[in-house]
């Protein structure tokens, strides 16, 4: 009889232990280690064998005779979720889609089988029946009956090895695990959903991606913390980690690869969610910029970027007398001690006395910016509602300001550039910095330099 082994897990990051410990040594969270019971089989055999039942052995192969082009990769029909792979899918790659429940990674990666034509997908499920997938295929209208032998293939199972079974049958061409946490294996005795078990599910998916470069694509729940729900471990064993993002109650979904051992994982795909499923948004800024018809003040608009793609998102700030002792300090889409730091220039370098008065700001479109470039649009935008004085809607900035006040370079600024005056800006304000190696005359759009933000508010509000 094989030994039963137990080991403690911590639920929020993976780490493992063989005794129990009251805080995780590696995340630092409390109380989050439970035991699991992993009864490993006397041999150690992996659980994907080819189909002749036997493992492939690997050997070395010289550098120059192994085949590869960048053409391998499986283009999808969603530019958004081709763009996010960093040009399409990887044959043999394992992805992890995360995201909160009921944001619609069900329906993302549905839409994606259906559109991808002339290729045999199985869509595993665990969540839902195969009347409600059909439901779901239905509404998106474009459940079309397979045709030679190719097209969607649904499986209710949870089972890895019941999986692993149908799957030498079909030989499909891309598989979709909803979800990972749903999983099982024999191997491994306890419940899904847990570290160990999800741990050793997407093992034996890998080994079965890379033996017979099938790629793979994980749906994997969140926790409210933002993590992927249980083992952070999950995130170092895939290739690419895609986090899809949004405000439930908000039609804009974002796609974003959070890490990607295939292209940049600073991409991004934006999506409008309707009722006959999600539509993919070629150009983010018309939707990121509302419309309006009067200057209002407090808002400005930034040239920021998402990895490689310029965009031009709106700011909005509002600056009003504290009701209470403690002004406060709120902000949406950015990160609030940026803000705290932008404020503390404001007072110390250009005399402004905002101290005693609540802040708020918004970053229109339930959009996260993390570029510094939009701090001198959210200072324009500050003072904008502070003074009560609207900033054209035809003008963009494009800069960081430091701590003395000092406008700085920003990356890629000709790549800024060259988005406003597409959206027909007239006016884009950037550090004077940046200015070397810039023709300017090759833009139509005016390109204003400054190094000190008294200038730019000098110019601005007079
Ligand atoms: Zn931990």
């Amino acid at each position: 009889m094989a030994k039963i082994k137990s080991a403690y897990f911590c639920q929020s990051c993976g780490y493992e232990s063989v005794k129990w410990l009251g805080k995780c040594p590696s995340c630092n969270q409390w109380n989050t280690f439970v035991e699991e019971i992993i009864q490993k089989p006397s041999s150690a055999v992996p659980e994907w064998k080819g189909p002749g039942g036997t493992s492939k052995v690997a050997k070395p192969s010289a550098i120059h005779e192994i085949a590869y082009t960048e053409e391998s990769r499986l283009a999808t029909p969603d530019h958004e979720f081709n763009r996010v792979l960093g040009g399409g899918i990887v044959p043999g790659s394992l992805v992890l889609i995360g995201g909160e429940p009921g944001i619609g990674k069900s329906t993302l990666m549905l839409q994606l089988a259906l559109n991808l034509k002339g290729k045999k997908i199985l869509y595993v499920s665990g969540e839902e029946s195969e009347q409600q997938i059909k439901m779901r295929a239905e509404r998106l209208s474009q459940a079309e009956p397979a045709k030679d032998g190719t097209g969607v293939f649904i499986l209710t199972e949870t089972s890895t090895q019941n999986i692993f079974k149908q799957i030498e049958i079909l030989e499909p061409d891309l598989i979709i695990i909803d979800s990972i946490q749903t999983l099982h294996s024999a191997h491994i005795d306890s419940t899904p959903g847990s570290v160990s078990q999800v741990r050793e599910c997407a093992a034996e998916l890998m080994r079965f991606a890379k033996e017979t470069a099938t790629p793979v694509f994980l749906i994997g729940h969140i926790t409210k913390d933002g993590s992927i729900a249980g083992p952070k471990i999950l995130e170092h064993m895939v290739d690419t980690v895609l986090q899809f993002e949004g405000d439930r109650h908000h039609v804009y979904r974002i796609l974003r690869a959070v890490k990607n051992r295939f292209g940049s994982a600073s991409e991004l795909g934006i999506y409008e969610m309707q009722g006959v499923g999600l539509r993919e948004v070629s150009n983010p800024s018309e939707i990121l910029l509302s419309q309006r018809d009067e200057e209002l003040t407090g808002i400005t608009i930034s040239a920021m970027l998402e990895g490689v793609r310029p965009m031009l998102i709106e700011t909005q700030a509002l600056v009003s007398a504290s009701a209470y002792g403690t002004p406060q300090r709120s902000a949406t889409g950015f990160d609030t001690k940026r803000m705290n730091m932008l404020l503390a220039v404001l007072e110390k370098r250009c005399g402004f006395r905002l101290s005693a008065k609540d802040v708020f700001l918004n970053i229109a479109g339930g959009l996260r910016v993390e570029d510094p470039a939009v701090d001198l649009g959210i200072i324009v935008a500050i003072i904008s509602s502070h003074e009560d004085i609207s900033v054209s809607s035809k003008i963009c900035f494009a800069a960081e300001v430091g701590l003395s006040g000092e406008i700085r370079a920003v990356n890629r600024i000709e790549h800024r550039i060259a988005e406003a005056q597409k959206l027909g800006f007239e006016e884009i304000y950037i550090s004077k910095y940046n200015l070397k190696g810039i023709d300017r005359t090759r833009y139509t759009i005016e390109i204003k330099t400054s190094s000190k933000i008294e200038d730019v508010f000098a110019s601005l509000f007079g």
